[in-house]
C-alpha cells in the first residue's frame, strides 16, 4: 500500500487546530477576551457525551473559553430555547452548538432556528444554509468544510472536476454539493433513489460518500485515479466475522486502494476534521462579532 494514497485527516486537522490556536492570542489582545464556544447537551446519549467531551477538550487546548450546558432529557423545548436565547445575548459566547440528536419531544429545527446566525458555528441555521446556496459568506457545516479542505489540499484547483456526492442530508451531502459547485466542479448528488449508483460513481473524479452504510461503495465502482472522501462512520457488529466491532467507512477501503488516486481512511480521515473546523468557525465568529478581520489561511 502506498502511503501517498492515504489522505491523513488526522495530521491535517492537527495542523488546522495549531493554526487556530496560534491566532487566539492576537484576538485576546485585540478584543480583551478569549473566543468562547458554548456547547449544549440534552440527555445522556453516550456517543453525544463523547463528542461533547472531545469538543470541550479541543476548545480549551486551542486557548478558547468552553461553556458547557448539560440538561436532563426531561427539559422542555421552551426551556432549551430560553437557554439558546440567553447564549445569543451573552457577549462572551461567539459560537453556540446544540448537540444533535435531541430527544423526540423537541423539534430540532425550532431549536436551531433560535440560534443567532452570527453564532451558528455548526452552520445548520437556514440563514447560513441559504447564504451558502447563493454564494454569500456563511458558516458552513464543519464536516463538509473539512472534506473540502482535504480535497483542496490534495488537488489544488477543483475547477471542472466531475464530483459525485452520495447522500443529501442537510448537514453533510447538501452543503458538500454546494461547496463543490462553488469550486466550479460539475456536481451530481446521489441518494437512496439513484438508479445504477455504480455507473454514476464510475464517472467521478471526486467522490464524497456520506451514506452511513458500511463499505457500500465497491472498488470496481471507482474510476482509476479518483479522489475519495469517505465521511461514513459505521461500527460493524461484534459478531461480524474477523471484523469484530471495527469502524469502517461507506467505501470498501482495501478494494478502493487498487483504483483511487487517494482516499481518506476511517478512522483518521474526515472525523478529526470536524472538530478542527468547529474551532476554526468559532475563531472566525469571534473576529466578526468583535469587528476584527479573521486571520487568513484558516
Ligand atoms: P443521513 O442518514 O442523514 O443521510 C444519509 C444519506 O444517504 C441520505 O441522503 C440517503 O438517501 C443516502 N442513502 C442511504 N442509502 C443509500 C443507498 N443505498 N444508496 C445511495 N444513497 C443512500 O446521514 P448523514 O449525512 O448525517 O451521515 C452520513 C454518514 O456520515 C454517517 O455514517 C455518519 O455517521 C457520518 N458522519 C460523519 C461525520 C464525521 O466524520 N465527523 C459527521 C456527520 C456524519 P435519502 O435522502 O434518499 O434517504
Amino acid at each position: 500500500m502506498s502511503s501517498d494514497k492515504i489522505i491523513d485527516g488526522k495530521a491535517f486537522a492537527a495542523g488546522l487546530r495549531q493554526r487556530v490556536a496560534s491566532a487566539v492570542p492576537a484576538f485576546v489582545k485585540a478584543a480583551g477576551r478569549k473566543p468562547g464556544l458554548a456547547v449544549v447537551l440534552v440527555g445522556d446519549d453516550p456517543a453525544s457525551q463523547v463528542y461533547v467531551g472531545s469538543k470541550k477538550k479541543a476548545t480549551v487546548e486551542a486557548g478558547m473559553e468552553s461553556f458547557e450546558y448539560r440538561l436532563p432529557d426531561s427539559v422542555s423545548q421552551g426551556e432549551l430555547i430560553t437557554l439558546v436565547e440567553q447564549l445569543n445575548a451573552d457577549d462572551g459566547v461567539d459560537g453556540i452548538l446544540v448537540q444533535l440528536p435531541l430527544p423526540s419531544h423537541i423539534d430540532d429545527k425550532a431549536v436551531i432556528a433560535a440560534i443567532d446566525p452570527a453564532k451558528d458555528v455548526d452552520g445548520f441555521h437556514v440563514v447560513n444554509a441559504g447564504r451558502l446556496a447563493v454564494g454569500e459568506d456563511a458558516f458552513v457545516p464543519c464536516t463538509p468544510l473539512g472534506c473540502l479542505m482535504l480535497l483542496k489540499d490534495r488537488l489544488g484547483d477543483l475547477s471542472g472536476k466531475n464530483a459525485v456526492v452520495i447522500g443529501r442530508s442537510n448537514i453533510v451531502g447538501k452543503p458538500m454539493a454546494q461547496l463543490l459547485l462553488a469550486e466550479n466542479c460539475t456536481v451530481t448528488i446521489a441518494h437512496s433513489r439513484t438508479e445504477d449508483l455504480a455507473d454514476v460513481v464510475r464517472r467521478a473524479d471526486i467522490i464524497v460518500a456520506a451514506v452511513g452504510r458500511p463499505e457500500m461503495v465497491k472498488g470496481d465502482w471507482l474510476k482509476d485515479g479518483a479522489i475519495v472522501i469517505d465521511v461514513g462512520i459505521n461500527r460493524l457488529a461484534p459478531t461480524d466475522g474477523e471484523h469484530k466491532g471495527r469502524l469502517v467507512g461507506d467505501v470498501a477501503f482495501d478494494e478502493a486502494l487498487g483504483h483511487v488516486g487517494a482516499i481518506t481512511p476511517v478512522p483518521g480521515g474526515v472525523g478529526p476534521m470536524t472538530i478542527a473546523c468547529l474551532l476554526r468557525n468559532t475563531l472566525v465568529a469571534a473576529h466578526r462579532r468583535a469587528g476584527l478581520l479573521a486571520p487568513e489561511g484558516l
